[in-house]
Order: structure tokens, then C-alpha cells, then sequence
């Protein structure tokens, strides 16, 4: 390999995703999705979408969907940036926001893929500590020389930041970008977004793969002031003109107009959370309280590698991350009630 290649190819270190396995008699409990399908709205609109024809190219500023997501959030079009899952409008983000030579700064715990993008472009980073029950260290993000993100609630932990220590991150970083990652905020108690008028620093990025139940459709967008947003169109620009296909684009905005649909879906999930964290409680597992759709635990007697791979062998996937100081720890995702009695079933079966 030439050193050129050589040297390109030491940017990147590929981030490593949950296992997808395609078997319908595993307990798939490992990548966050959400047990119950869409709103039945969003298939219509998909076939509708299908019968007109897919001959023809999509918007390419996917005006309809952007409309749709701004007025669910009390927000112009203006700002409002959709891309091709969050993972891409994180990506997006990054190359926008972050620059070589100036250190942004993320929580010790959180999500993998950010170190892989500062890989990746080039932009140097400093981890914040977070404290021994995962919640963020506030001031250790203030005053960033490049930036912040995190997600809120944070992943894999699920712990949640409240929106006041949210702004005063945001208000100590006023020559920076902050970007508050809120794919799991639909499970929590409040949401950044309320913040976007009075910060043009605050960037929110969110998604449908989590509380819409639209994983497959890859739909992920941004909300925050226009000179943001149109930083990411430009970026996006540089790439492709059609990011997203005319079929999710249907798909994304009847769920946005069904505002009723994916509350009972998500409000059905919280419960499921309550009593599934109570039950793990009395097998022993040591539950951090959540507020995504998934929980983190650990058990006070056995490893949670052992755990991992005898929940594997009876077909229960679930995540578990070799990292400390996480590394004793499994994150569960919340399935449908059915699936967590069948899950708790097995995991007494395991800790016999
Ligand atoms: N942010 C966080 C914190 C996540 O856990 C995920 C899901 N892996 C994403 C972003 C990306 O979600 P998607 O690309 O499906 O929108």
C-alpha cells in the first residue's frame, strides 16, 4: 500500500454495531428498536407513495417532511435538516461543526460512534469523566475549545441530563456548537428543543428509528436556528443531492401528522420499563434508572460477559459493551410486555 492510502486508511477505525440477525426465534433485545409497528398511517402512505411511482426522483430539500417535523415541533422549516438515519446527520454534523485542531469534548460513557467520527475527520478530542453513577459531570463541558455532544439521555446508560444543566452547557460554550443527541428523548421527561430560539448554538438531533418504530426507514433529522441548519445543507450538498427515497420520505411524514399513535406506543414502552426494572431487581441485578427504552444493568454475583453469552446460547440477544467502565454491564432494550416475560423467564433460567 502506498503511503498516501496508508495514512488515509489510519483515519478510520469502523464503528462496530448490535448484531442484526435475521432469525424470527430470537429474543432480540440488543439495538433499541421498538417492538411495535408503526403507525398504520405510515404503511398507507408508503403504498400510496409506491402506487404513484418510484420512477421519479425525490425533493431533494424534502420540503413536505421538514414541514411536517417543524409544525410537530412548534418550529419553522427553516429549522429543520432530515438525513438519511441520525447516524448520518451526526456525520453531517461533525464535518460542519467540529474542526481539526480544536478538541471537542464528549462524555468517558457514551455513544461509540462519536470517537469513530472524530477518527475519521480528523478532529481532536477530550473525554469528561462521568461520575460513578453515570450522570454527566456539568462543568467539565463548560468552556470546550472545539464543541460538545452527548446524547440525552445518554447511551448506553439511559441516564438523563435535565434541561437546566442542558442550557448551562449550551450558554457556557456560546462561541461553540453544542449538539445534544436526543435519539431516545421521547422516553424521557423533556426535550432541548424548547431551548433552539433562545440558543443559535444548540443543535438537536433526533430520530424515527426509536420512539416511531421506523429503524428500516433510516430517518434522522436536526432542529436548531437556520444558519445551522443551512451548514448542514451545505455539507449535504457536497455529498449527494437526494439523501432520503421518496418512500421514507412518505413514510416519515405520516408519522409526524399522526401525533396520537406513537405517544400510546411509547407511553406503553414506560410501563413495560417500570415493571421489567422492578423484576430485575429481585433476580439480583443492580438497575440504573432509565429514561430511553432500554435499560442498563449489572448483576451482583455474576459477570455480565458470562450473562451475555448464556442469554446468547438460549437465543436472547442482548447488548453488552467490553469497555470499562461499562464492561460489567448488559443494556437491555424494552420489548413488547410478551417479550419481557419471556425474557425474565429466561434470565431466572440463566441465574439458577
Ligand atoms: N444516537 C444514539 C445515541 C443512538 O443510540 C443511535 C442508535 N444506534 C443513533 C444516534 C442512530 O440512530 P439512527 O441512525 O437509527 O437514527
Amino acid at each position: 500500500m502506498s503511503k498516501f492510502w496508508s495514512s488515509m486508511v489510519k483515519r478510520t477505525v469502523p464503528y462496530i454495531p448490535g448484531e442484526q440477525i435475521d432469525q424470527k426465534d430470537i429474543l432480540k433485545l440488543n439495538t433499541n428498536e421498538n417492538p411495535y409497528p408503526p403507525s398504520p398511517k405510515v404503511t398507507d402512505a408508503i403504498k400510496t407513495e409506491l402506487a404513484r411511482g418510484i420512477n421519479l426522483y425525490p425533493s431533494p430539500t424534502v420540503e413536505q417532511l421538514r414541514d411536517a417535523i417543524a409544525s410537530y415541533n412548534q418550529l419553522a422549516k427553516e429549522n429543520v435538516f432530515v438525513g438519511n438515519g441520525s447516524d448520518e446527520v451526526l456525520a453531517f454534523s461533525f464535518m460542519a461543526f467540529f474542526e481539526s485542531g480544536k478538541a471537542i469534548r464528549f462524555p468517558t460513557v457514551t455513544y461509540s460512534f462519536y470517537p469513530v467520527y472524530c477518527k475519521l475527520f480528523d478532529i481532536p478530542y477530550e473525554e469528561v469523566p462521568v461520575q460513578r453513577d453515570f450522570s454527566l459531570q456539568v462543568e467539565g463541558f463548560f468552556q470546550s475549545e472545539g464543541g460538545v455532544i452527548f446524547p440525552n439521555p445518554n447511551a448506553p446508560t439511559g441516564v438523563f441530563l435535565s434541561l437546566d444543566d442542558v442550557a448551562s452547557i449550551v450558554e457556557q460554550n456560546s462561541e461553540q456548537v453544542v449538539i445534544i443527541d436526543e435519539a431516545y428523548v421521547d422516553f424521557a421527561t423533556e426535550s432541548a428543543v424548547s431551548l433552539i430560539q433562545t440558543y443559535p448554538n444548540l443543535l438537536v438531533v433526533q430520530t424515527t428509528s426509536k420512539s416511531r418504530s421506523l429503524a428500516g426507514l433510516r430517518i434522522g433529522y436536526a432542529l436548531g436556528q437556520p444558519e445551522l441548519i443551512e451548514g448542514l445543507t451545505r455539507i449535504k450538498d457536497s455529498f449527494n443531492s437526494y439523501t432520503i427515497d421518496r418512500l421514507a420520505i412518505a413514510g416519515a411524514e405520516a408519522s409526524f401528522r399522526d401525533k396520537s399513535y406513537f405517544k400510546e406506543t411509547t407511553q406503553k414502552i414506560l410501563q413495560t420499563r417500570s415493571w421489567v426494572s422492578d423484576e430485575l431487581k429481585q433476580l439480583g441485578f443492580h438497575v440504573i434508572p432509565s429514561q430511553a427504552n432500554f435499560i442498563f444493568v449489572t448483576h451482583y454475583k455474576e459477570s455480565a460477559t458470562y450473562l451475555y453469552q448464556q442469554f446468547k446460547k438460549i437465543g436472547v440477544l442482548v447488548r453488552h459493551f467490553n469497555k470499562h467502565p461499562i464492561n460489567n454491564y448488559l443494556r437491555i432494550t424494552i420489548g413488547s410486555d410478551q417479550d419481557m416475560k419471556l425474557f425474565l423467564t429466561k434470565a431466572a433460567q440463566v441465574l439458577q
